[in-house]
């Protein structure tokens, strides 16, 4: 599988922050990491702590390339998040640590957000607004509440809330979280689904240029599509949206998405498409009207990575163990480095239920024998509080003449109409098969 993006190596513009980021958590992440695990408090969901990095080192953080501030949010609530989201603690580490380039890629929609991978294709850096950073602080306990009553939520899975800051920069806020799509796999297609045909539709002759862009409702719906599970694994996975969405409503989130990846087993990974293709996705700008403002042409400076093998990998986790043993990122007083929460390696995903067949939910039919298709579905970019969009709303409508296309609609109908969306979308061929002859297609 090869990763794609522009990678971010020493003479990239954001070499120093994404160098930051990757050293910040590294430290923050050992350090709570090396703790004895323990039941949460209440206090823990408005904890933060602020570090400061410099090049000689003190006696709180090791030395580092640059100075720079760096505050860790909730480190325990996210600690609990990723033992419930079963990430081995070891295997985070290494895939985060700065030793190891990641790829980056800029966002040129409204929302401004750049996205990193890791090197190893496994997590996702976002930069978030601040409005996005305060607003996930203030609905932690719920997300958290919900993981827990819910282990096979459809939800992002966020690992990480931090922030970095160099001397006279900006302060960037940043999520870690989950790659939907697995570094093993050709994602064949990519959907982004709201439910809404307003603007949402990727131009199909600009599919040639970049043909794994992420595509749209408009789209889907062109190619006459279908989430094609049988009617067990429908209700499972309806049934589960539901709740997602139900919480998504209460908590007056809006703008989600249904990020859908196909992956076409009669293809396999044998596609040659990865010359031609310098970029997955272009993430951002695809509310109604603001599709419609000029976004630049696809990003060529991407660069093609490797998946490093086995055996790099394990290469790699020597080096790892040993840069956290000369550095000594574990603060004085902390007698154990074992990681008290550790699993088996690459025990990841397989156990939910929507992520149990090779990462995905394998396609059914309607007896539940297996159908060609393995499906990555997650509801992400859920971080939108219809407060928000209210008071940007004031802003957009200076730029457009047509008022009713940038209308945010509120969170419970936004809900419901992606909800019944995605059930109409979701049936097994032979469902399909069914209704069409029904109702024969004009
Ligand atoms: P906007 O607010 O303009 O919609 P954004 O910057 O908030 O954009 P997202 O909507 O979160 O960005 O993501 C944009 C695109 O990035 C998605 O359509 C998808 O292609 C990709 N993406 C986002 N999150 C993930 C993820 N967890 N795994 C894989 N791909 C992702
Ligand atoms: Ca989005
Ligand atoms: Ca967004």
């Amino acid at each position: 599988r090869v990763v794609v993006g522009t990678k971010v190596d020493q003479h990239h513009v954001n070499w120093v922050t994404a160098y930051n980021m990757l050293t910040g958590i590294r430290f923050t992440v050992s350090r709570t990491n090396a703790k004895m695990d323990r039941e949460l408090t209440a206090a823990d969901f408005d904890a933060k702590h602020k570090f400061s990095f410099d090049i000689t080192g003190n006696e709180l953080t090791p030395s580092a390339k640059y100075d720079f501030k760096f505050k860790d949010y909730a480190p325990w609530v996210f600690r609990h998040l990723r033992a419930k989201f079963k990430l081995d603690p070891a295997d985070y580490l290494m895939s985060l640590t700065s030793k190891y380039i990641l790829s980056e890629l800029g966002s040129p929609g409204k929302s401004g957000s750049f996205f990193y991978f890791s090197r190893d294709y496994k997590y996702i850096i976002k930069t978030i607004h601040h409005a996005e950073h305060k607003f996930l602080r203030k609905i932690l306990k719920d997300y958290y509440q919900h993981v827990e009553e819910n282990p096979d939520t459809l939800l992002s899975q966020f690992y990480g809330l931090h922030r970095v800051k160099i001397p006279y920069g900006r302060k960037i806020h940043f999520v870690v979280m989950n790659n939907l799509f697995p570094p093993h796999r050709d994602i064949h297609q990519t959907f982004d689904l709201k439910g809404s045909t307003v603007g949402r539709d990727y131009k199909e002759e600009d599919l040639e240029e970049n043909p794994r862009a992420t595509l749209k409702d408009l789209n889907w719906l062109r190619r006459n599509l279908h989430l094609e599970f049988g009617p067990d694994k429908k209700r499972l996975f309806i049934e589960q949206m539901e709740r997602d969405v139900k919480l998504l409503q209460k908590l007056k989130i809006m703008d989600y998405s249904m990020l859908v990846g196909v992956h076409d087993l009669q293809k396999g990974n044998q596609e040659n498409l990865r010359d031609k293709t310098l970029k997955v996705f272009q993430p951002g700008g695809d509310t109604a009207s603001i599709d419609e403002l000029p976004t630049g042409g696809p990003d060529t400076r991407g660069t093609l990575m490797r998946t490093p093998s086995k055996m790099e990998n394990a290469r790699k986790a020597r080096e790892l163990r040993q840069i956290i043993q000369q550095e000594k990122p574990i603060p004085m007083g902390q007698t154990s480095s074992r990681m008290p929460d550790q699993m088996e390696k690459n025990t990841m995903k397989r156990e939910f239920l929507f992520y149990s067949d090779d990462g995905g939910f394998r396609a059914t039919h309607d007896d539940n024998s297996p159908g060609d298709e393995i499906f990555f579905l997650s509801i992400i970019d859920c971080l939108t509080h219809y407060g928000t969009v209210k008071k940007l709303e004031h802003f957009w409508k200076g730029l457009s003449n047509d008022k009713k296309l940038i209308s945010p609609i509120r969170p419970e109908p936004y809900g419901d109409r992606f909800i019944s969306f995605i059930e109409s979308v979701t049936k097994s061929p032979e469902e399909a098969a069914r209704q069409e002859q029904a109702v024969p297609r004009t």
